[in-house]
């Protein structure tokens, strides 16, 4: 059967499984189909390093690139039988002998064939390393071909070899009944492992273009935008905007840094003997214990991190909608992801710019509209104002100044300029004209993003090391030094004077730190303890061990 070709998009529907359904999907899923799987990857990795092997593999390699070099290619690789529908027989003939024909048909399995020899057949191109076995757990789906044979979608039920599961879904979601009103190519079923939960899912795979809502209508103007590492500053004729990228997902990053400390700490105590002296991990295959509060842990961090990334990618979405309604024509600098990725490795994984950006042009190709890459090398936006003058500013360099007396924050600027390239040409007369109407909207913009930052650094803990508060100590110690000053013993007591002492006499001569007077009153040591523990996880007694000049008692 032909590939149907063209755009296609998903609607996903929840399954509602007896522990039986459960029981017999993850069969198929997981056991028959992770080990096929296997087995086709195996035999194309094995056909692929037979046909490496060979001296006409070798001989082909050296022509010039060319239809003669690819059709000699064509036929060496189906004299070792190196083709997807060579994998099929094999996958077909796995099928008709042995238990996995029992649990999956002939277009599932076809349909694994074809997972397995893209993957090699990528590897043979150079363009990825060589693919991985799965592991057991980590087969997560399978698709049919088509809504005919095998997995099938009839009447708001999932039909798949005896089985028949109803879907959960709202028919009155405009979502759902543009979906379902769809041509439907193929079906997916997948599970998730949800609060520890397995749940299963089908995609349906549909012809055409996705329900676009009312509220989302795309906009008139051309936007320019520019994307840093962690902010996004968006520039059209009426509105200029500069926020951070997925602010919201900080509490979940800061759950899942404690969760992986705690890991951290537990795999140490189970494994001793598997560190060096200074603490650093042996080489080598080693053997590892790990105890159940440890798999407990691993557990809840993988939700997290599945909650976080669902979370980004609505954030994703919410961005790229607020986006396209103020224009459908958006510019962009080319953006160096992989430059970024080794420089601040850890803020573009949580953020995933790349990721957003193409939403950001799949949702505007749905509009009929269009994400324009402008070649950064050419324009240098960040370095050129709208006189033309051409100035290198160092990556700490935030704002733009020019001697012709223009000032802007970097980014938006960018931006602005990015609105005014045409064919990677920046034009520069329409970008000067355009100036006097957009340049307060710049200022605002800029002061809305300070301020939003100001909220949220007050809003979270401020880290620590490193960063000096008020008083000219660290910012954490300033905290611990009213908390010691707050509690009990005597000897605490006695450390309190020390403590006040010390941040009044910060650099600046004086310090907004409250040194509690006598009338605090010494407590219990029980409430002493209690105040250790509302500080939750993070044991603070430490930190003062290490910053201040005397020994805390430990907690
Ligand atoms: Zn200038």
């Amino acid at each position: 059967m032909a590939k149907s070709r063209g755009p296609s998009f998903i609607l996903e529907l929840d399954l509602a499984t007896t522990a039986k359904d459960d029981e017999k999907l993850y069969k198929r899923v997981e056991q028959a189909g992770r080990n096929l799987y296997n087995a086709c990857l195996g035999e194309a990795l094995r056909r692929l390093q037979l046909r490496n092997q060979s001296r006409d593999f070798q001989r082909i390699r050296r022509l010039p690139k060319g239809p003669e070099r690819t059709a000699a290619f064509k036929k060496l690789n189906a004299k070792f039988c190196f083709t997807e529908y060579d994998l099929h027989a094999f996958a077909g003939s796995i099928k008709s002998s042995c238990w996995i024909g029992d649990h999956l048909d002939i277009n599932t399995v076809q349909k694994i064939a074809t997972r397995a020899y893209d993957a090699v057949e990528q590897l043979a191109f150079g363009q990825r390393g060589r693919p991985r076995f799965k592991r057991a757990g980590e087969m997560l789906s399978v698709e049919g071909k088509s809504n005919k044979q095998g997995i099938r979608y009839r009447h708001g039920r999932i039909e798949w070899l005896g089985l028949s599961i109803p879907c959960r879904f709202d028919p009155d979601d405009p979502v759902v009944a543009y979906g379902l009103e769809q041509r439907l190519k193929f079906c997916r079923v997948l599970h998730r492992t949800i609060r520890g939960r397995r749940r299963w899912y089908v995609q349906l795979v549909l012809e055409g273009r996705p329900y676009q809502k009312p509220a989302n209508a795309a906009g008139k103007d051309v936007v320019g935008l520019d994307l840093g590492p962690s902010t996004i500053a968006a520039v059209d004729d009426s509105h200029a905007t500069l926020e951070t990228f997925c602010v919201e997902l900080k509490s979940k990053q800061a759950e899942i840094r404690r969760i992986q400390r705690a890991m951290d700490r537990s795999r140490r105590a189970t494994n001793p003997a598997n560190y060096k002296a200074d603490g650093t991990a042996k080489k080598g295959s080693r053997k590892w214990i790990r105890s159940r509060r440890y798999a407990r842990a691993q557990a809840r961090k993988a939700d997290l991190e599945r909650r976080a990334a669902a979370h980004r990618k609505s954030l994703h979405g919410r961005l790229a909608n607020c986006l396209i309604r103020r224009g459908k024509v958006l510019r962009s600098e080319k953006v160096p992801y992989k430059a970024w990725q080794k420089r601040w490795g850890k803020s573009i994984g949580r953020r995933a710019p790349s990721l957003f950006v193409a939403m950001l042009a799949r949702k505007a190709a749905a509009v009929g509209g269009r994400l324009e890459d402008i070649a950064t090398r050419k324009t240098r936006l960040s370095q050129t104002c709208i006189c033309g003058r051409i100035k290198k500013k160092t990556l700490g360099e935030r704002t733009h100044r020019c001697e012709c007396g223009v000032e802007a924050q970097r980014d938006l600027m960018s931006a602005y300029l990015a609105r005014h390239v045409d064919h990677n040409l920046l034009n520069a007369d329409q970008a000067h004209d355009g100036w006097s109407s957009v340049e307060s909207l710049l200022r605002a913009a800029l002061s809305t993003y300070q301020a939003a930052k100001q909220s949220t650094a007050s809003c979270s803990r401020p880290s620590g090391v490193g960063r000096t508060g008020q008083s000219g100590l660290p910012a954490k110690a300033e905290r611990m030094a009213v908390k010691i000053g707050r509690s009990t013993n005597r000897k605490v007591c006695k450390d309190r004077d020390l403590v006040a002492g010390h941040c009044l006499q910060g650099p600046a001569g004086k310090s907004d730190v409250v040194a509690p007077g006598p009338s605090a009153g010494c407590e219990s040591p029980e409430k002493a303890k209690s105040f250790a523990h509302a500080d939750g996880p993070t044991p603070w007694w430490r930190y003062v061990q290490k910053v201040l000049p005397f020994r805390t008692p430990r907690l």
